[in-house]
């Protein structure tokens, strides 16, 4: 059988198979050719930019009714829901999601989609506000007004490759719940999941133009999408340094811009915490996803008399339960990273914190049974200081950093002290005094115990972590205008 060919989507027709040069998408595991996905043109860029203009300004979807668009909602998640097995061999194949992740990586997103038709029901399209009373010549009138909320426009949705359908449907969810058309640029690392989603999305009745995908590894493709007059919102969901260089692009034409950037998150540990209970906590980033987690804790901050004991916990932990290989082995919990550049990087950090003095507790080099694949040891650094590059900078990778504290003050303080600011977490007995130290903490979330709310409650980050909230209705918001109308009922 030969490899399943995978097609852009401009203006309602597919581009693909011999009308575009290709590129190979390897598996992270076997370094093997997984398929190829087209190489898009800035042509194709424009054209998907004019189709979604056009369906925008001339065709009937920004005016479809929230029954409509929830219908298009349900009918993507049955899309996906019929070709699950599809996705998850994808997922797993391109990009090395393990079994554990798969929560995540493809039932969290799908119920994200039903989430969002039920949400476009009760969402507040329109509401009134207070009268006002305006004195006038004949006495006092009665003003009313309305505050509407308007489809954001044409968007551009720059996902990003680690949890590719999560951050993908993360951005066209709330889009088509706000009646919006949009061109999405997938990562070059992660085309074939959002062109199996294509596929998906294709079946489902929405005027041409109102969705459109191009793939390629040209960085402009990106750019071209920022910098065009004609597109009015950008989505983007990536590292802070090409943030930076999208909003300032964003700025020529005064876009409307939603970044979902990254994150240096700090696990406290309060000092009623059992040190065996919080380890598999403390030991998560050096194997979940192989670290490469937006929102993963890997600065793991612990009372200073608890450091060594956590660090005993938190290596045994990974020597009993972790167990690194190709993700297509179901009991595996920890695979490569995504490329060998990214490895590459990784290992510049781990090198980072050793010359700097932190101690390499576990990890730190390759495995030596993966003689292939880009695989990195689950690592931990103690007795890391936060000064240290390792934690400070987003390494990506199964690297953790635990960092010893004074007291509820001095953990804030490093916490706090971060250019980052997009999750953080408390371990604690006591989950009024988690709360407490939880308000304290400069972050767009904070997690006691575990607890994460994916579906309903506003994910994004404080500082340079991003602007604007992904999740539920607050997603929804970030695709819409406020239009106030006002109105007398008389003539003045
Ligand atoms: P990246 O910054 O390398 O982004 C690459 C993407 O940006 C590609 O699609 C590329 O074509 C595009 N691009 C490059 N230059 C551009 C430009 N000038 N204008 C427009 N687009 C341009 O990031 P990445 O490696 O894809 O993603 C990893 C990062 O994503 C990590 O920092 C991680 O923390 C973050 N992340 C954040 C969240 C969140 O929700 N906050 C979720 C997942 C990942």
């Amino acid at each position: 059988m030969g490899e399943r060919p995978y097609r852009m989507f401009i203006d309602g027709a597919w581009i693909g198979a011999g009308e575009r040069p290709t590129y190979p998408i390897p598996n992270p595991a076997t370094e093997e050719i997984v398929a190829h996905a087209p190489e898009g043109t800035r042509g194709d860029v424009g054209r998907a930019i004019a189709a979604a203009r056009r369906a925008f300004d001339h065709g009937p979807w920004p005016r479809s009714t929230p029954a409509e668009r929830a219908a298009v909602l349900l009918k993507i998640a049955d899309g996906i829901q019929a070709r699950k097995e599809q996705f998850r061999a994808l997922l797993v194949a391109a990009h090395a999601a393990e079994a554990m992740t798969h929560v995540l990586q493809l039932e969290t997103p799908i119920y994200s989609l039903y989430n969002h038709a039920e949400l476009v029901g009760s969402f507040p399209w329109e509401e009134e506000v207070p009268t006002l009373m305006v004195p006038t010549k004949r006495g006092m009138m009665e003003t009313h007004a309305a505050v509407v909320r308007q489809p954001a426009g044409v968007c551009a949705l720059i996902p990003t490759w680690n949890f590719p359908l999560f951050t993908t449907l993360n951005k066209i969810a709330p889009a088509i719940a706000a009646g919006c058309t949009m061109v999405v640029k997938p990562s070059p690392w992660g085309p074939l999941v959002d062109l199996l989603l294509a596929e998906v999305i294709a079946e489902c009745d929405l005027p041409p133009g109102v969705f459109n995908v191009v793939t390629g590894q040209a960085p402009e493709l990106g750019a071209d999408l920022v910098e065009s007059a004609a597109v009015d919102k950008v989505s983007f969901t990536g590292s802070v340094s090409t943030g930076k260089k999208i909003m300032r692009a964003a700025a020529e034409t005064l876009k409307r811009v939603h970044l979902e950037l990254g994150g240096k998150s700090a696990l406290v540990i309060l000092d009623d915490a059992d040190v065996e209970t919080a380890a598999p906590s403390a030991a998560s980033p050096a194997f979940f996803h192989a670290g490469q987690g937006c929102a993963l804790m890997t600065r793991v901050l612990v009372p200073r008399k608890k450091h060594d004991a956590l660090v005993a916990a938190t290596v045994a932990f990974i020597e009993k339960k972790v167990k690194l290989g190709d993700p297509a082995d179901p009991t595996v919990n920890l695979g490569p990273v995504i490329r060998e550049e990214r490895r590459a990087a990784i290992e510049t950090l781990i090198a980072s914190g050793r010359e700097q003095g932190a101690v390499l507790a576990t990890g730190g080099g390759r495995p030596a049974s993966q003689p292939r694949g880009y695989f990195v040891e689950p690592t931990v650094f103690a007795n890391v200081r936060n000064h240290m590059t390792i934690a400070r900078e987003e390494i990506f990778g199964p690297v953790v950093s635990i960092l010893p504290f004074d007291d509820d003050d001095d953990a804030v303080r490093i916490a706090n002290a971060s250019e980052m600011g997009l999750y953080g977490g408390i371990v604690t007995n006591d989950v009024e005094r988690g709360k407490r130290v939880a308000r304290r903490i400069r972050t767009g979330g904070v997690g006691i115990n575990n607890a994460t709310n994916l579906l309903h409650a506003p994910f994004g980050g404080f500082k340079q972590s991003g602007i604007g909230r992904e999740g539920g209705v607050y997603g929804v918001h970030e695709f819409t205008e406020l239009q106030t109308i006002a109105w007398n009922v008389s003539g003045s």
